[in-house]
C-alpha cells in the first residue's frame, strides 16, 4: 500500500531569534518606537517565520498563530470581551495593552499559567454577551497570501478550551454559552470559506483534560453547529497530553481531521490499537515534540508510523509538532560554539524540528534511509554512576525527620529565642542597577573573581546592617550573586548546561532561559556556605541559609528523558542535602529551602497528580531529612492556587513555611483554618508585586485576620515573596511599617 506523509507545523515561536519581539514591544511601551513603526516591525518579525517554515519545506504552515502578546487576549478582543475598567480607552491597541499590562486607572486582566506550560495567558472575563468585532484569522491569511505569496491555514483556539479558561461566567451555564460561542466561530469559519481558504485548525488542548461524558457530547453538540453548513475542512488539535473520552470525541466529533499527540506518552497509540481510528477522519500525527528539546529518535518514529499507517489503513498522514513550538527556544544556531559539543548532538529547537519533519517525510515516502543517531554513546559519556544510585537506592518509605514537629518546636524555641510573631523577609533585596552591573562586568571576565566576591560581600554587610536597624528578627543574605533562583544552583551543580540564547516566552515581553538537565546531577563543591556564614559573622541575629528546592529547579528546567522526574528529582535533592548538612555544619540555624514552582508540574490528568504530588513531597523532604531536630526548615511558595495542594504543603513538614495571601483576598487563610494547620506559618501580609508601600493598618488587617484562624504562637511576619524586583525606596519604609505593626501586635498580645 501507498504511503503519503505530508508536514505541518503551529505555533512556531513569535519572539523572534534574537528576542526582536520583546526589544520592538518594550521599545513601543517606552515610547521610542512609534505606532506605525510598531506595526511594521512586528509584522516583519511574523513575516519571518512564515518565511522560515517555507524555506524548511513545510507543507501546511499556519497563520494567525503570531501574536502582540497574548492569543488568548487576542480572541478576548476580537470578541469584544473587554471589562468595564477598559472602556474609557478609545483606541484598539492601547485597550489591548492596558488588558495585558494594566494602566494608570486600571488593574490589568488576570494572567495565569497556560495548561501544565510555562507559558502564562490573559484570562477572558466574560460578563455579559460577546460578538464578533473582527476576523483576525482571515486578516492573518490574508496578509501572508498577499505580501508573501504563501498559503496557510490560519489556526485559532477552539470555543471549548476558550470558554473552559475564561471566568465571570457561571460554571452551570457552560453548555449554552458554548453552544453561544460556537455560533460564532462558525461565522469565523464561514467568512474563511467565502475567501477560498481550504482548510483551517482548531487548537482544542482542553480536550485532554479530565472530560465528562456530559462535556465530551456537548462539544460535539458545539461542533456540529459550527460545521453545519461548512465546506472549509476544519482540523481540530489536541496537545499536552492524551485525548479524552477517546472513542466518542474520534467517532462522533463531525470535523474533517484530529491531531493527537504522540509524543508526551503512548496513550493515544494505545487507544488508537484498541478502539481504531476512523476511517473518515484524516490523522494528524504530532510525532516532533513541542515541549522537549530533545532530537527526535528517526528509527523510533519510523516505525509509530508505520504502525499508525497499518492501524488506520489509510493512504495519507499528516505528521506535525506534538504541541505548539513556542515552549522550545528558536533556532542551536547560537549555541553550536557555545555548549558542549557532545550535548549539541542531543539537541533540537524549533527550526530542528522543522527539519526533523521533513527528514521524516523524506524517511516514509521512501526517499531516504533513516540517518544514523548515536544518542546513547553521547548519554553515556553523561552518566555519574554514585549519582544515580544513590538516588535509585533512596528508601521512600522512611523519608522525613525524626522528631515531630511538636518536638522540634520546644528545641527550637530554646535554640533561637524568638520573639512572638518573629519578622524576616523571603531572601532577595533589590537588585540594584549597580549590582546587576557588577554581575554583567563578572560574567563577560572584565572584573576579576577577587573583586567581584569584594563588592558583594560589601553587599552584603549593607543589607544586614539595614535590617538590623530595620529591627527584623531573622535576616537574610539578599541573594546579590544570584540573577536568578534556579540558574545559580544550576551552574554549581553537575548535570546542568546553560545555554547563550535559547529564550523561550513566558507571557507577552517577558522571556526565560531555562537550564538543560542533560545528565546525572551531584554537588561537586558547596555552593552558598561562604555568603551566609559571612553574613552570620556579621550579626548576633540569625541569618537564614537560603536554598532553591528540587522541585522548583526541575520544574524550571529543561531536564533529561531517559530517567523519570521522580529521579531527577531525587538527584537534585540529594545534592542539595549535601548542601543543607554543610550549612548546618557551619553553624547556621535557619535554613530556607524555596519551592516557588512546587505545582508547575503537576499533570493535567488527575490521575497522575497524587503519584507527582507523593514525590515532589518526598523530594522536598529528603533535601532536609537529616538535620538535628533544633534546626529550624523553612520553606517558601508563591504564584497561588495552593487549595487543592495544601495536604501536600502539610506533608512537606517544614518548620515554617510563608506563602502569599494579600493577593488572595483571604481565600487561602479560610483554607488553613479547614485544615487546622499546626505548623509555623508566615502568611505574606503586603504585596511585593506591587509598588504601593502598604500602610500599618492594611498589614494589621491582614494579621489579625490570619490570627483568627492560626495559632498566634506559630505566626511569623514577612511579605509575600522576594523584594529583588522592588526598589530600596519602596522596601525600607514597608518593611519598617510591618515591623511597627509587629511592636504593637506584640504589645498588645502578650
Ligand atoms: N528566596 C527567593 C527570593 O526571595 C524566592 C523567590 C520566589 O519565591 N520566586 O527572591
Ligand atoms: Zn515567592
Amino acid at each position: 500500500m501507498k504511503k503519503i506523509v505530508k508536514t505541518e507545523v503551529f505555533g512556531y515561536p513569535k519572539i523572534g531569534v534574537n528576542r526582536e519581539l520583546k526589544k520592538v514591544l518594550e521599545s513601543f511601551w517606552s515610547g521610542k518606537t512609534g505606532r506605525d513603526d510598531f506595526l511594521k516591525e512586528t509584522e516583519e518579525i511574523n513575516f519571518a517565520r512564515l518565511k522560515k517554515q517555507k524555506k524548511f519545506d513545510v507543507d501546511f504552515i499556519s497563520s494567525n498563530d503570531f501574536s502582540l502578546y497574548d492569543f488568548i487576549l487576542d480572541l478576548s478582543t476580537m470578541f469584544g470581551i473587554i471589562p468595564e475598567r477598559f472602556t474609557g480607552i478609545s483606541d484598539k491597541l492601547d485597550t489591548y495593552f492596558a488588558m495585558a499590562r494594566g494602566s494608570d486607572d486600571a488593574v490589568a486582566c488576570e494572567m495565569t499559567k497556560w495548561f501544565d506550560t510555562n507559558y502564562h495567558y490573559i484570562v477572558p472575563e466574560i460578563d455579559g454577551e460577546f460578538e464578533l468585532k473582527e476576523n483576525r484569522p482571515l486578516k492573518s491569511y490574508l496578509s501572508a497570501k498577499e505580501k508573501l505569496g504563501i498559503d496557510t491555514t490560519p489556526t485559532i483556539t477552539g470555543p471549548f478550551t476558550f470558554l473552559k479558561l475564561a471566568k465571570g461566567y457561571k460554571k452551570e451555564k457552560f453548555a449554552s454559552h458554548l453552544l453561544e460561542t460556537a455560533s460564532l466561530y462558525g461565522k469565523i469559519l464561514k467568512e474563511l470559506e467565502n475567501n477560498g481558504i481550504k482548510r483551517v485548525r482548531t487548537e482544542e488542548p482542553a480536550f485532554v483534560l479530565d472530560l465528562t461524558d456530559k462535556e465530551a457530547e456537548i462539544l460535539i453538540e458545539a461542533y456540529s453547529l459550527i460545521t453545519k453548513d461548512l465546506n472549509i475542512a476544519v482540523y481540530v488539535q489536541t496537545y499536552y497530553e492524551s485525548l479524552s473520552q477517546y472513542n466518542k470525541i474520534v467517532n462522533e466529533l463531525p470535523v474533517y481531521g484530529i491531531g493527537l499527540d504522540f509524543v508526551v506518552n503512548s496513550e493515544n497509540i494505545e487507544n488508537i490499537r484498541k478502539f481504531g481510528f476512523p476511517k473518515s477522519k484524516q490523522l494528524i500525527a504530532g510525532v516532533v515534540s513541542g515541549r522537549d528539546i530533545w532530537k527526535t529518535d528517526f528509527t523510533k518514529t519510523t516505525s509509530l508510523m508505520n504502525e499508525l499507517f497499518e492501524l488506520t489503513g489509510q493512504e495519507e498522514i499528516i505528521i506535525s509538532n506534538s504541541s505548539p513550538l513556542y515552549h522550545l527556544p528558536v533556532s542551536l544556531e547560537s549555541e553550536k560554539n557555545y555548549l558542549n559539543a557532545d550535548l549539541i548532538q542531543l539537541l533540537s529547537f524549533a527550526d530542528e524540528r522543522l527539519d526533523e519533519l521533513t527528514v521524516l517525510k523524506q524517511i516514509i515516502n521512501g526517499k531516504r534511509h533513516i540517518p544514523k543517531q548515536n544518542f546513547e554513546e553521547i548519554k553515556e559519556k553523561f552518566k555519574n554512576e554514585k549519582a544515580q544510585k544513590a538516588a535509585t537506592a533512596v528508601k521512600e518509605d522512611s523519608i522525613g525527620r525524626k522528631e515531630s514537629f511538636e518536638q522540634r518546636y520546644i528545641l527550637q524555641k530554646e535554640t533561637l529565642k524568638l520573639p512572638l510573631f518573629p519578622t524576616t523577609t523571603i531572601g532577595s533585596y533589590p537588585q540594584t542597577a549597580e549590582i546587576r552591573k557588577f554581575r554583567a562586568a563578572f560574567k563577560e571576565n572584565s572584573i576579576s573573581e577577587e573583586e567581584y566576591d569584594g563588592f558583594i560581600k560589601n553587599e552584603i554587610k549593607k543589607v544586614v546592617e539595614l535590617q538590623e536597624e530595620i529591627g527584623l528578627d531573622v535576616l537574610v543574605h539578599g541573594e546579590f550573586e544570584r540573577n536568578d533562583m534556579v540558574e545559580y544552583f544550576g551552574q554549581k551543580l553537575k548535570g546542568f548546561a546553560f545555554t547563550k540564547n535559547a529564550w523561550v516566552q513566558s507571557y507577552g515581553s517577558r522571556c526565560v532561559k531555562p537550564p538543560i538537565i542533560y545528565g546525572d546531577v551531584y554537588r561537586p563543591q558547596k555552593m552558598t556556605v561562604d555568603a551566609i556564614t559571612y553574613a552570620q559573622s556579621l550579626t548576633q541575629k540569625t541569618v537564614k541559609g537560603m536554598l532553591t528546592g528540587p522541585v522548583t529547579i526541575l520544574n524550571w528546567s529543561f531536564f533529561r528523558k531517559d530517567i523519570s522526574k521522580k529521579e531527577i528529582a531525587f538527584q537534585i535533592a540529594l545534592a542539595l542535602k549535601d548542601e543543607v548538612m554543610d550549612l548546618e555544619k557551619a553553624g547556621i540555624k535557619i535554613i530556607q529551602i524555596d519551592e516557588a514552582a512546587f505545582r508547575e508540574g503537576m499533570p493535567l490528568k488527575k490521575g497522575k497528580q497524587k503519584d507527582y504530588l507523593d514525590w515532589s513531597v518526598k523530594s522536598f523532604k529528603l533535601t532536609n531529612e537529616k538535620v538535628s531536630a533544633e534546626t529550624q526548615i523553612h520553606t517558601h511558595m508563591c504564584y497561588s492556587e495552593f487549595n487543592e495542594i495544601l495536604e501536600s504543603i502539610y506533608a512537606m513538614d517544614s518548620d515554617v513555611i510563608s506563602i502569599e495571601a494579600s493577593r488572595s483576598k483571604g481565600e487561602i487563610i479560610e483554607k488553613f483554618e479547614e485544615i487546622h494547620y499546626d505548623h509555623g506559618i508566615g502568611l505574606g501580609v503586603y504585596d511585593i508585586h506591587s509598588p504601593r508601600i502598604p500602610t500599618e493598618k492594611e498589614i494589621i488587617l491582614i494579621v489579625e485576620r490570619s490570627i483568627k484562624v492560626i495559632d498566634k504562637e506559630l505566626f511569623w511576619i514577612n511579605p509575600d515573596c522576594g523584594l529583588k524586583t522592588r526598589s530600596y525606596n519602596e522596601t525600607i519604609p514597608a518593611l519598617k511599617n510591618m515591623v511597627n505593626v509587629t511592636k504593637k501586635l506584640r504589645g498588645s498580645n502578650s
